[in-house]
């Protein structure tokens, strides 16, 4: 029977007997490409093709977005592997040695492919693309795919990043015109500030794989860890003039990459370039898009056995249709067809080979456990008792990674810090990481010290080792660490009193901030100790918190101090008396207390959307601390009246141009005001005569020689350009922990340094709190221009402003926020500094 639905002049009909697998141009009444379809409608017809090919197509919501859209992973089999998909997603872990029963696999197992899309928001194809390829690979009138799913799985995630996409796709629906305007200097080819691209905090989620700081990724990595596919593919795109870009990857590839994993890129290419070079359209391989930064969506796969691959399509903010430079109109219908040939292409060719991509993943993973590469076979990291080590563990958690407790023990091992072989005690409490684990080559990536490249024109940063992230001692050891238990040693419980004078809380970590601003929020007095003191047996360092019964007075503070501890996990000490054993009495001026800061963070054009975002996040999820996002423009009109911290993200700002108004912001931070820049807005108060001066490198090395190093060739620009280069790499700083920013520290601090930008020591007018002096490379790739210039310059300042402040960090503390170590020097210039 038939039933018919008028709606709003269109003819819908519906099958009420049997399946009706409709093609998305059947579904949607559009053909693909021609106009945008929002992330809900994607979701139906997903829907609609799991209600209408049950026996093919599985779909789960594995997720959802920080605005509530919904993330989902189709999973596409024959009929038969359909009904036996457990057994199969379990057995392919049992091919990767991760299931915890140890079973033999079974290797005549069907491959598994991945196809991720749209993990950049404004990279719009890739989602109408998953449309058509997940039609067509559950289609019963195609034989081929249908041949092609006897041996194939085919896991498909239509849209990584909803919230971008249908950022983008809402902004473009509200400035287009009956007719769409290709012209590439047209509104609707530019994207307003933040953009798409990104998730809802602007995090970009291709960066955030191994971090796992962001919902989306926390929610999609569970969920590929229970498969882990031997292909995988992530849909991009990029400038509207660029060709197609395919596998293989470009150098530098990392060396754990395996010759399989090189070749079977090789083949998936040349498949594409078959249907490619049919069609006439154009593409390039081995070039640009680089397999070395471990957070990626190719890497990631790839360190975990997986031939991993980006795929770019030219189309950034091309709308429906833009005219390139060829002359030529790019359309969403010809991007959407790419991505479409390149998704089928990858099934095609991994179903042609799957009994040998099988068995070399089997293989991949039988040698990570046999012959783990590199130089160190397990790392002992040292527990200091903050809660660095808990946030590094969690890390390795959520990846799956297998740790254990040190049990005492004598070792011998490079010490990272030292970066010198030395003899150690391991002890209970110490994290060890051994590297034969199904995880071995992801964890040698992240933990080796530092990491060989074939090439250095990376894309990325090149340095993230673990320790230095984290600002843990750790050594690297050369042989198995057998003397290790999973249970958690026995801390000691430390009583409170409810009778205490005082509650202290050691300042240690990112907990003890969340510690303070929670009771800032409910409005307690809290105090903070400039020196350290003793009271009874435990010593508490610079920077201690105390909340006292004085300036507390109508607060049962224990129960609010303990409330806030257990939510902060944080350890709190209970102090019997004022009169401390070494140090200043709680009523010494050396003891301040802390006022509650009333915070603005700028938005908008020119100011980095990541910078930007990164702070947001961390406040608004981290720290739980309540700042005020506004533009520039409000916070000079208005926010400098009742706004006593103003915090700048990397980027430019119109008002350091403006004398009149720079000199507002100085006789802001006069009357007590605190600026907290970042990165490039740092640059551009050197220029703005605010007292930090940027400071030209000078090369020890050329002194007094020819210079003919002026003399360049034009084959070799690229090359000449990687000298002066600096992707991201890592620096020890000196770091003067008696000044307020530094407490919490010991005297050094591992940087991530992104630029050659160096700043004068402070003479008189400032503090020079982190410094890089001679010899301070520790890992990554810095230009070799770049490299001998870094010495003997300010990165971390503090400046004294008639009763204000400003804080300098020339290099961004808190990058993607996996750059855990730098989080508390942050917190030090919000809460510590100027008080
Ligand atoms: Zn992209």
């Amino acid at each position: 029977m038939r039933r018919l639905i008028c709606l709003a002049g269109v003819l819908l009909v519906v099958s009420g007997t049997h399946a009706q697998l409709k093609s998305p141009e059947a579904f949607l009444g559009y053909k693909v490409g021609t106009h945008y379809t929002p992330h809900y409608r994607i979701v139906q017809y997903f829907q609609h093709l799991a209600k209408e090919a049950p026996q093919q197509l599985k779909l789960e919501q594995y997720g959802e977005t920080n605005e509530g859209r919904p993330l989902l992973l189709a999973t596409i089999a024959s009929t038969q592997n359909m009904s036996n998909i457990e057994a199969i997603r379990t057995n392919n872990l049992r091919l990767a040695n991760s299931t915890r029963d140890k079973a033999a696999p079974n290797e005549n197992a069907p491959a598994i492919v991945w196809l991720s899309y749209n993990v950049h928001g404004n990279e719009t194809s890739s989602s109408e693309a998953a449309m058509l390829t997940a039609y067509e690979l559950v289609n019963p009138s195609n034989s081929r795919s249908q041949q092609w799913l006897q041996n194939t799985v085919v896991l498909i995630d239509p849209c990584l990043n909803p919230d971008g996409r249908d950022r983008y796709v809402n902004w473009y629906t509200t400035v287009i015109g009956q007719t769409i305007n290709p012209e590439p200097i047209a509104r609707e080819h530019r994207e307003p500030w933040p953009g798409g691209r990104s998730n809802h905090y602007n995090f970009d989620l291709n960066r955030d794989w191994a971090w796992q700081t962001q919902k989306e990724s926390q929610h999609r990595l569970k969920v590929y860890n229970t498969w882990l596919p031997q292909v995988h593919v992530d849909f991009h795109e990029q400038g509207v003039n660029e060709p197609y870009y395919f596998a293989p990857a470009a150098e530098p590839f990392h060396e754990v990459i395996t010759p399989w994993q090189r070749e079977f890129q090789t083949m998936i290419g040349k498949n594409h370039a078959r249907y490619f070079d049919k069609e006439g359209w154009l593409y390039f391989t081995k070039e640009r898009f680089d397999l070395f930064y471990p957070s990626y969506g190719d890497t990631y796969p790839t360190y975990h056995g997986a031939i991993g691959m980006t795929y770019e399509q030219g189309g950034i903010r091309a709308g429906l249709g833009i005219i390139n430079e060829d002359g030529d109109t790019l359309t969403l219908v010809d991007r959407v067809q790419h991505h479409f040939t390149t998704g089928i292409s990858t099934v095609e060719i991994t179903s042609q080979h799957a009994a040998r991509v099988v068995k070399e993943f089997r293989n991949y993973f039988t040698n990570v456990l046999a012959k783990p590469a590199g130089e160190f076979k397990s790392w002992v990291i040292k527990n200091d008792g903050t809660d660095r080590v808990s946030r590094l563990t969690s890390l390795l958690d959520k990846n799956l990674v297998d740790w254990s407790y040190a049990s005492s023990a004598s070792y011998s091992g490079l010490n990272y810090f030292t970066g010198k072989s030395e003899s150690f005690k391991a002890e209970p409490g110490d994290i060890v990481i051994n590297l034969n684990q199904p995880k071995g080559n992801f964890v040698k990536v992240l933990f080796e010290r530092n990491s060989a490249i074939t090439d250095s024109a990376t894309y990325d940063i090149t340095a993230w080792s673990m320790p230095y992230v984290y600002g843990l001692k750790a050594y690297g050891v050369t042989n198995f660490i057998t003397a290790t238990t999973k249970t958690t040693p026995a801390f000691k419980d430390i009583a409170v009193d409810p009778n205490a004078y005082a509650y202290a809380i050691k300042w240690d970590g990112l907990n003890s901030a969340k510690f303070l601003a929670a009771a800032l929020k409910k409005g307690l007095k809290v105090r903070f100790t400039q020196q350290p003191f003793q009271s009874g047996n435990q010593n508490f360092e610079k920077g201690s918190l105390l909340v006292t019964k004085a300036a507390n007075s109508g607060k049962d503070i224990l129960k609010e101090v303990q409330q806030i501890a257990a939510e902060t996990q944080s350890q709190l000490y209970s102090i019997p008396s004022g009169f401390v054993d070494k140090g200043y009495d709680f009523g010494s001026s050396n003891v301040r207390i802390i006022n509650a800061p009333k915070v603005a963070l700028l938005a908008g054009e020119n100011i980095s959307s990541l910078g930007f975002g990164e702070l947001w996040h961390f406040f608004d999820t981290q720290l739980k601390y309540p700042v005020t996002v506004m533009s520039a423009n409000d916070f000079i009109r208005e926010g400098m009246n009742t706004y006593d911290v103003l915090i700048l993200a990397d980027g430019s700002y119109d008002f350091f141009n403006k004398k009149e108004l720079n000199d507002d912001l100085k006789a802001w931070v006069r009357r007590g005001g605190k600026i907290i820049a970042l990165e490039n807005a740092v640059a551009q108060m050197a220029r703005a005569d605010w007292g930090i001066k940027m400071k030209d490198g000078e090369d020890k090395k050329s002194e007094g020689k020819s210079d003919y190093s002026v003399l360049r060739k034009f084959e070799n620009r690229e090359r000449d350009w990687l000298k002066n280069s600096m992707p991201g790499s890592i620096f020890r700083l000196e770091l003067d922990n008696t000044h307020p920013l530094g407490f919490g520290y010991p005297d050094y601090y591992y940087s991530l340094k992104q630029d050659g930008n160096l700043y004068e020591f402070f003479k008189e007018d400032g503090w020079n709190v982190g410094v890089i002096k001679r010899d301070n490379y520790v890992s990554g790739f810095a230009g070799s221009d770049i490299r001998p210039k870094l010495n003997d310059a300010l990165l971390i300042g503090a400046q004294d402003m008639g009763r204000g402040q400003v804080i300098y960090f020339a290099d961004n503390p808190i990058f993607r926020s996996f750059w855990e170590n730098g989080k508390l020097l942050l917190c030090n210039a919000l809460f510590l500094t100027g008080q």
